[in-house]
């Protein structure tokens, strides 16, 4: 197989023998051991189990068993997620001993379809950050240029498919980690409705805006992958009960006649000239194929950060409440309880994870919650509202996913509101519960830059299908970074 070759290209290829399941594993395999040490995109990794379920698909294949079109292609799993018999981190100490004894929902239902696990995926701790700098497994770096970050707080699921050091990845996004690391590592990522996949087996950060998923080649690979992993679930309560179209299907259709409504407010000074220029090109590029652009306001978008870094502490800081060191994961043993607490919480948590623990237990107690999380809440409906009425009129919404290029490690390390200040275009989405793509659309100065394409709630086939057509106009999807 070529490098960087899609997942309809793997499918392709183990569908008719040219190339087998144990080949798939060994050729990723063969690649992380190269190319990982640069990047640290994995915290784990699981060849062999890997290797054998491969073995075992190939043995189906060759007695003409009927296997789906993602049986044996490998990938790999951000550290948040459950996956039986692998540790999962979270990319903190105090889980570093922590080994699942079940599979989440999302990563069952790729495997009962033949795909295979082969690693788990550095990030940012429990996904608490915007350039996967706080990992307590260190650092990832950019394939691009070594020394800037990947983006987060998936940066390891980025940078692992941006190096095409698995064939897919399953991340989660709460407020931008599927499409940050997407836009700086130049890859494609879908951030899916609230409730389109489970969210069962993934550790909650913010447990009404975390959702599940892909970061991919293309567009058309997200689609395949979407059709195994949606869907209602029983095990979680908050999974939409919708029927499910056919994407494939779906992103087939042509995108002209269709709406783009392009939001001011995403084109704004905040945004760097340069990535406005490669952006608009992008939208000039949709009305060649037939769509047309519509001007819109999205007017509390400017209130996103502020109403998401509220809302995200608080249900972090609750749902952190949990990791104490006695139940599971890493007991720092000290000469009460309560120094057990603290010792344990103290060395298992990262800055920022303490940060937002800090900041969430202030604004819920006593005499803060009306001012800053019931505030918080009113706010993010007047968001939600405003894509409501935005998707009254448009099909779709686009503007940049990121408001610069992948900066460079440490620059924004000492300054926490510069780093929150990179999410002003992902939030607003996440906060009204929509769905999002992350496209690439040009470089500026060699680094990827990323189309965001905002879709309804539950209608993730519409970004899709002009992702699609967009990657099949252009090639930036099939520009690869020299490793
Ligand atoms: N930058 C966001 C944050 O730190 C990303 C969260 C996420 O999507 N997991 O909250």
């Amino acid at each position: 197989m070529n490098s960087y070759s899609s997942l309809a290209s793997w499918s392709d290829a183990l569908t008719t023998r040219a190339v087998s399941a144990v080949e798939a594993v060994d050729y990723f395999s063969d690649r992380i051991t190269k190319i990982n040490p640069q990047l640290n995109a994995y915290i784990t990794t699981d060849i062999d189990r890997a290797r054998s379920a491969a073995a075992d698909i190939d043995r189906q294949r060759v007695a003409g068993e009927s296997l789906s079109n993602i049986a044996g292609i490998p990938f790999g799993v951000k550290d948040v997620i459950d996956t039986s018999g692998i540790r999962a981190t979270g990319a903190a100490a105090i889980l570093d001993n922590f080994e699942p004894t079940f599979d989440s929902t999302v990563i069952a239902r790729l495997k009962n379809a033949g795909a295979l696990v082969i690693g788990k995926h550095n990030c940012d701790a429990f996904g608490h950050g915007s350039s996967n700098e706080h990992s307590m497994y260190g650092a990832v770096k950019n394939p691009w240029d070594v020394s800037r970050v990947p983006g987060g707080s998936s940066g390891g699921s980025g940078a692992a498919v941006a190096a095409d050091l698995c064939s897919f990845a399953i991340a989660e996004d709460t407020g931008g980690s599927v499409r940050a690391p997407a836009s700086f590592c130049g890859v494609s990522g879908l951030k899916v409705s609230y409730g389109r996949n489970s969210r069962y087996g993934s550790m909650p950060m913010a447990s009404s805006l975390d959702s599940i998923g892909p970061i991919a080649q293309t567009a058309e690979d997200i689609a395949i992958i979407l059709q195994h992993i949606a869907g209602h679930d029983p095990l979680d309560a908050t999974s939409a009960i919708a029927a499910l179209p056919d994407y494939r299907t779906e992103i087939q259709k042509s995108v002209a006649g269709l709406k783009i409504g392009v939001p001011e407010e995403y084109f704004s000074a905040h945004l760097q000239p340069q990535i406005r220029a490669v952006v608009e090109n992008a939208l000039h590029t949709f009305e060649e194929l037939g769509a047309s652009l519509v001007p819109i306001s999205l007017p509390h978008t400017s209130y996103a950060i502020a109403t998401y870094y509220i809302l995200v502490p608080c249900e972090d800081s609750s749902n952190l409440a949990r990791l104490d060191g006695i139940r599971y994961g890493v007991r720092q043993k000290a000469a009460d309880l309560y120094h057990t607490y603290t010792a344990s919480r103290t060395q298992g948590f990262p800055d920022e994870v303490k940060r937002r623990i800090m900041l969430g237990t202030f604004a819920l107690s006593y005499g803060y919650y009306d001012a800053y999380y019931l505030k918080a809440q009113r706010v993010r409906t007047l968001i939600r509202r405003d894509f409501d009425e935005a998707f009254n009129k448009v099909d779709v919404i686009m503007g940049p996913s990121a408001p610069g290029i992948a900066f460079k490690l440490g620059a924004n390390a000492s300054d926490p509101l510069q780093m929150y200040l990179e999410d002003a275009y992902v939030v607003p989405a996440s906060l009204a519960g929509i769905c999002a793509l992350s496209v690439p659309c040009g470089f500026v100065d060699g680094m990827p830059v990323g189309l965001q394409i905002m879709g309804p709630r539950l209608k993730e086939e519409l970004p899709l299908r002009f992702g699609h057509h967009y990657q099949l106009a252009t090639s930036w999807h099939t520009t690869h970074p020299a490793l």
